[in-house]
């Protein structure tokens, strides 16, 4: 056995660093919390390839005072923890004093700073662990830090890192979700020189929701503001069609600092029973905030993963607090002109009760001013609910933006207002009249089998095929034939004929796309846009035109089947889910995931009344699925069960 011995401190460093800094999503946290807790308002990050090349951080803080820069980078050396007492109370997002110890271990990181009243900055290059000699400098008061090769002298870490793209979308996330924690602060990020986004720092988590994720987003929210016994819930969930199919679009932060809680998800999840399907899950952004001795934030190295010291009591409150934004009443704005001014009153009418949890304070009722063009557009299908969207008489002179919803923009022809009315030219294009197709004028029959319905038999022949009988809960149809019963699943069987027919093209001479007359513009973030660039050629295979479209949006173009705006919507959402999900399920290849989320759209759905001729058309496709052997949906569930006459006549004692 080998002797026992000490690590050296460069090898134990190393270690530590990979809890810390783990990839380069990890050190952009790190610095960014950095940047908050120096009392920054205005944060810059760039990388480059990922990350891995390069990161820098910008900041306009309080800065590092020039004596203590080299400090700054020795493990457990922090300004924020004096005690073990301060632990229990702890304000800061960070206070283990290791995040810049671990980076420098494993990277060449470069500082430049100056501190609060200091009359020139300080430059300090540390590579792999070893400081440079540190010089004065003239710069702006706060800091910059430049994290550069990461995890060059350290290939075991290395080989663990994704793709420069996965490991972008990372560090998007990241940014996304520290930028909706603090709407307070003007956050910019940049990748690969392209800005990704930028928030304006107006405090307004709505405005922050929209440059992130765009003008769908901000529509489609609902506030949630709710406090019991100490506890607030403050945030937004998203209304039904913001729901995706898995929980990357779940932000969950306690007192401001982002978290992971998967009760806290479930929770939310069950607040919205009976509103989404299975298997979709809603968009939140939501703060709880306690007092913060109730929280041990000291679980996770990483800290976002913490827990509460009442439990069961904070998930109560936040399953109310959602329950209560899903269920309260809509409310239709009365809207007025006002003479002389270039503006417009909307008097929110308030309703009379809670739906639901009768603890909450309904009683506000308050006017606003709003901008005429920006309610028209963004209140087009947000119904604004009380408390969420206040209301109240221009004071003069008064900063509307500061006291308002993401919807008060003083200035209308900020970036983020001409990108929504951008968005609304589209949107409006795409529901005129001609976006429907001439598909859906073809007899019915098309619609569910190429071979349906079309042959003549000859009038003595044998019972060859089946006969439909019937349709029963509008989602199964009975046939019979010679001496049994048949139970057909028709959304089953067409779905898993649409997949043979599709999987065909698709390993033939591609899946031949239709062109939209309007073409359809969606809201994607930053990963979603990365594949839908690195997967144009398959995505064209598959029947997909879809691209990039400016800075948060892709266009579709051409789609496989010809449908409504929104059913098209939903199918790019979930190819794109898969596409960066990248993963084969189930029976299923990735490839073969997309073609059956394609078939299952295009598919008739269940508890649809049918008429004979479309039955006749699903128990076609049925017999000709069985001649090839195929007798289940894709996933593997039977298409069709079968019952004797002999069983059924014992069920009845007819026959013993
Ligand atoms: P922690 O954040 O846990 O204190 P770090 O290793 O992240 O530990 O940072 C060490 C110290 O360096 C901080 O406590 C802070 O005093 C200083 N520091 C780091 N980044 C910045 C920054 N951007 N602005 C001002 N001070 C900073
Ligand atoms: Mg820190």
């Amino acid at each position: 056995m080998a002797e026992i011995k000490v690590l050296s401190q460069s090898v134990a460093d190393k270690i530590a660093a990979g809890e810390v800094a783990e990839r380069p999503s990890a050190v952009v946290k790190e610095l960014v919390e950095n940047s908050i807790d120096a009392g920054a308002d205005r944060i810059t990050v760039e990388i480059k390839k990922g990350g891995i090349a390069y990161i820098s951080v910008e900041d306009n803080g309080k800065g590092i005072p020039f004596d203590e820069v080299e400090t700054a980078f020795v493990r457990h050396a922090t300004s924020k923890l004096r005690d073990i007492d301060d632990l229990f109370e702890i304000q800061t997002m960070g206070f283990r004093g290791e995040a810049l110890a671990s980076i420098c271990a494993v990277s060449d990181v470069e500082v430049i700073t100056k501190a609060k009243g200091a009359l020139e900055g300080a430059h300090l290059t540390v590579n792999h662990g070893v400081a440079k000699a540190k010089e004065t400098v003239a710069c702006n008061q706060g800091t910059v830090m430049v994290v550069e090769n990461l995890f060059a002298s350290v290939p075991a870490r290395m080989k663990f890192l994704k793709k420069d793209s996965t490991e972008a979308g990372y560090v998007a996330d990241v940014m996304g979700r520290i930028a909706l924690s603090k709407p307070e602060i003007a956050f910019r990020y940049i990748c690969d020189g392209k800005e990704q986004f930028s928030t304006s720092g107006d405090g307004s988590l709505k405005n922050a929701i929209l440059n992130i994720y765009g003008i769908d987003h901000a529509k489609g929210v609902m506030e949630v503001n709710h406090t019991e016994h100490g506890v607030s819930v403050r945030g937004v969930v998203g209304k039904s069609e913001l729901a995706r199919g898995n929980r990357a679009r779940q932000t969950l932060f306690v007192n401001g600092r982002y978290i992971k809680n998967h009760v806290v998800s479930k929770i939310v999840e069950e607040a919205y029973r009976n509103v989404l399907m299975t298997g979709k899950f809603p968009f939140f952004v939501l703060d709880i905030c306690l007092s913060p001795n109730l929280v041990d934030v000291n679980v996770h190295p990483a800290k976002t993963e913490i827990k509460f010291a009442n439990e069961k009591e904070v998930y109560d409150i936040v399953y109310h607090a959602v329950k209560n934004a899903i269920y309260r009443k809509p409310e239709i704005p009365v809207v007025q002109e006002l003479k002389g001014a270039d503006r417009i009153v909307a008097d929110v009418p308030v309703n009379e009760k809670p739906t639901f949890a009768p603890k909450q304070d309904y009683t506000e009722k308050k006017q606003e001013t709003v901008d005429r063009k920006i309610i028209s557009g963004f209140m087009e299908n947000t119904i604004p609910q009380k408390n969420s969207f206040s209301f109240k008489a221009p004071v003069k002179g008064e900063n509307v933006e500061k006291t308002f919803g993401f919807a008060l923009r003083e200035k209308p022809e900020s970036v983020e207002k001409d990108k929504a009315e951008k968005a609304f030219e589209y949107v409006a294009q795409a529901v005129e009249p001609e976006v429907k197709q001439p598909v859906e004028e073809k007899p019915e029959v098309n619609l569910f089998s190429e071979t349906a319905g079309v042959e003549e038999k000859p009038l003595f022949e044998e019972e060859s095929v089946a006969k439909v009988v019937g349709q029963i809960f509008d989602t199964y149809v009975i046939a019979q034939k010679d001496n049994r019963m048949f139970l057909i699943d028709q959304h089953a069987a067409h779905e898993r004929k649409r997949f043979e027919i599709l999987k065909k093209d698709y390993e033939e001479r591609g899946v031949s796309g239709q062109l939209l007359l309007a073409p359809i513009v969606l809201d994607a973030d930053n990963s979603e846009i990365t594949v839908i660039r690195e997967n144009r050629e398959k995505l064209l295979n598959m029947g997909f035109e879809i691209e990039e479209f400016g800075r948060n949006s892709v266009i579709i173009r051409q789609t496989p089947y010809v449908s409504d705006e929104e059913d098209i919507k939903a199918l790019a959402v979930e190819v794109m889910g898969i596409l960066a999900d990248g993963r084969p399920s189930g029976l299923l290849s990735f490839e073969e995931r997309i073609l059956d989320t394609i078939s299952c759209k295009y598919a008739i759905k269940a508890n649809k009344k049918l008429s004979l001729l479309e039955m006749e058309a699903v128990v076609r496709d049925v017999e000709e699925l069985e001649k090839s052997g195929i007798t289940t949906c894709p996933h593997g569930r039977p298409i069709k069960v079968e019952f004797a006459k002999r069983d059924i006549e014992k069920m009845f004692k007819r026959i013993v």
